[in-house]
């Protein structure tokens, strides 16, 4: 959800279209630098929430953080302005904080996971008073990407070794990219079920539900309207009806967030099926 004219103000955006969970950039995502919070910016921010029905928030951090960088330049300015996005997370009283697993530059893939289990142990250890889980997002893979193997996830997870301070959240259209595909059933439960036993569906804290624009495998990532990309409808309707995510937010990253949030949204409520008994 945009933030323009401030934070609270994504809150009554979502209301407005009925979100009942939300995913927002507490500082702009562009920038090493961010503008610190005023006591002001977190009132207004926790009235919006208290009046609205939206019931999770999710923060999702700056792009241009590396926490796998093998520059010692980007990789401390990453640290720095992660610790920051974490600490305005606490302010906010936003539980979960989404981030790229970051790439390695071509340092190989061992170094990289060493380097981002690393960076976000240190982050983790300089946050240690604040409850914020940090959640490693799935990724396509492009470039030197790190993230597009369940495996990876796995891998970092066992060395930072925090489990209150660090969960997952997975992208449809990344991992399609990546190569796990979700298009029929059996696809989706196979999918599914090396996810379960690699990452642990207890570990996920949010879904990004978006289509691909690219082909699967293709390890780029372009976000498409829900069942107007490669992935296509039926795999949403099998996520939105797969009872171990009931309680698990599911967001939306699709483009022309103002004009096609509402109708992606729409989409894939109108995928839920209501079993006789239940509300
Ligand atoms: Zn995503």
């Amino acid at each position: 959800m945009p933030t323009a004219g401030g934070l609270y103000r994504a809150v009554e955006r979502g209301e407005a279209i009925g979100c009942d969970a939300i995913q927002i950039f507490t500082r702009n995502p562009n920038q090493w630098e961010s503008k610190p919070l005023t006591d002001a910016d977190i009132q207004r921010f926790a009235d919006a929430l208290a009046k609205s029905r939206v019931r999770a928030v999710v923060a999702h951090d700056a792009y241009l953080i590396n926490l796998a960088a093998p520059d010692r330049t980007v990789l401390k300015k990453s640290l720095i302005a992660f610790q920051d996005e974490i600490e305005r997370c606490h302010l906010l009283g936003i539980p979960h904080l989404v981030t790229h697993m970051g790439s390695h530059m071509e340092a190989g893939e061992d170094k990289g996971l060493r380097r981002l289990s690393d960076s976000i142990a240190k982050v983790i250890g300089k946050t240690a008073k604040s409850s914020v889980r940090v959640l490693i997002e799935t990724t396509a893979g492009q470039g030197t990407g790190l993230g597009y193997r369940f495996e990876h996830l796995r891998t970092v997870m066992d060395n930072v070794n925090q489990p209150e301070r660090l969960g997952v959240c997975l992208d449809t259209c990344h991992i399609f990219a990546a190569g796990y595909n979700l298009r029929t059933q059996y696809a989706y439960r196979k999918t599914m079920r090396k996810f379960g036993e690699i990452v642990g569906v207890n570990n996920l804290f949010c879904i990004h539900a978006n289509d691909a624009k690219k082909l699967f495998g293709s390890r780029v990532d372009r976000h498409a309207h829900i069942g107007e990309g490669e992935i296509g409808a039926d795999a949403f309707r099998f996520l939105v009806n797969d009872r171990r995510f009931r309680n698990t937010p599911i967001l939306l990253e699709t483009p022309e967030a103002e004009a096609m949030h509402p109708v992606n949204l729409r989409k894939l409520r109108g995928m839920i099926r209501r079993t006789r008994g239940t509300v």
